[in-house]
């Protein structure tokens, strides 16, 4: 690795171009969770990184436009181009921590487009010294990943039961329950999985869809079945709320939306709101950032969740990177939201399986390159 970094020329790590590409690719089912309307489609942004000496380094983030994300395609290109791509042009692609820090003071809070930007970096310090990003995150904590199953909400409780024990045989054993509709369905849909699949871990997430009263008849009714976490019940504003719910039910409240930066995870701490956070790539700024939330959160006892908003292989091996270097326990992620689970399609050659596990690439950097036959059928203008 080191003989490989002495051959690199200043034109191998300065940034000469910051390409922002959008796309909307098509999922395979209506994605319905309890905060709004289903989708059929998610719109993602690659950024690619080009060095002088023409090598490039990838990564992702969405335009999810709910769960804290206000983002559009055009928005995220406009921050990209406009207030992020002067900090990283003619830079070296190791000053990641000082173009960081510029991202921040450039635009305030711009987790959203700092993600593909960050990621990108990463990829390409990896693709220049020859080593996957684990390596550059602290090296290999574990050889697989373990993934939770995403039971997407279906008509009838019987097809989601069905659903999961299909998934159960497939050698899934953690289950991410949406909630959020109606509470009797939702209970009985947790009774109903706890009786068949009495071995499995269960986890409901309402994705902040839920009133407070709801929410605290959802827990009571649920209690019974031994469910691992109560995953964002009520709104993403609501931190005494969800700390009022974890005082008044056994089951260990599990924050997502409520956790944007440092700072809102401190406040959840303080409050001592939820025993859990979930992490993902585009909501929280990239692998980096997510790193210092989950360094937090692991000081404080809070356990962690790695995941993303439904993404490509990109944006998921960038989140399974950095459990892969993580010496902590780790929650079982819900990687299968992207490839493989309701993603139509990918935008890279070779696409990371992800099963109940997902095993990142020894290949350099985030180890997937950019397919750009689908790149052109999945761009839009
Ligand atoms: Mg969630």
């Amino acid at each position: 690795m080191l003989a490989r970094a002495e051959h690199l020329a200043v034109d191998d790590v300065t940034i000469a171009r910051v390409e922002a590409i959008p796309l909307r690719i098509p999922l395979k089912l209506n994605f319905k969770i309890a905060s709004g309307a289903a989708r059929s489609f998610v719109e993602v942004l690659i950024v690619r990184l080009h060095t002088k000496s023409g090598i490039t380094g990838i990564g992702e983030t969405q335009a999810w436009r709910r769960q804290g994300s206000n983002e559009t395609l055009a928005g995220l290109i406009e921050a990209i181009n406009t207030h992020l791509a002067p900090h990283v042009v003619g830079a070296s692609c190791f000053d990641n921590a000082r173009i960081m820090r510029a991202f921040e003071e450039a635009l305030w809070h711009s987790t959203y487009p700092q993600a593909a930007v960050a990621d990108a970096l990463l990829d390409l310090q990896g693709k220049l010294l020859g080593v996957p990003a684990f390596r550059l995150l602290g090296g290999k904590c574990r050889d697989a990943v373990p993934a939770c199953s995403v039971l997407s909400m279906k008509p009838t409780i019987e097809e989601t039961a069905d659903h999961a024990t299909a998934q159960f045989d497939t050698g899934f054993r953690t289950f991410a329950i949406k909630v959020g509709e109606d509470l009797t369905k939702d209970a009985a849909l947790v009774g109903m999985l706890r009786k068949r699949l009495p071995a499995a871990k269960l986890r409901v997430d309402a994705n902040a869809g839920m009133s407070f009263d709801d929410a605290l008849v959802l827990l009571k009714r649920i209690e019974p079945y031994e469910v691992e976490t109560a995953e964002q019940l009520i709104g993403l504003w609501d931190i005494e709320g969800m700390a009022e719910l974890g005082r008044r039910s056994t089951i260990p409240m599990l924050a997502d939306e409520s956790v944007s930066d440092p700072h809102s995870l401190i406040a959840l701490i303080r409050a001592r709101a939820a025993r859990a956070i979930q992490t993902k790539i585009a909501k929280n700024g990239g692998v980096w950032a997510c790193k210092t939330l989950w360094t937090l959160a692991a000081a404080a006892d809070v356990k962690l969740c790695p995941g993303n908003h439904p993404s490509t292989s990109i944006a998921t091996s960038a989140a399974a990177h950095l459990a892969t270097a993580w010496p902590g326990e780790l929650l079982d992620g819900p990687f299968t939201v992207g490839i493989n689970g309701v993603l139509a399609e990918d935008v890279v050659r070779e696409p990371l399986t992800t099963g109940h596990s997902v095993t990142v690439s020894e290949a350099p950097g985030l180890g997937v390159e950019l397919d750009d036959e689908r790149i052109r059928h999945l761009r839009v203008s």
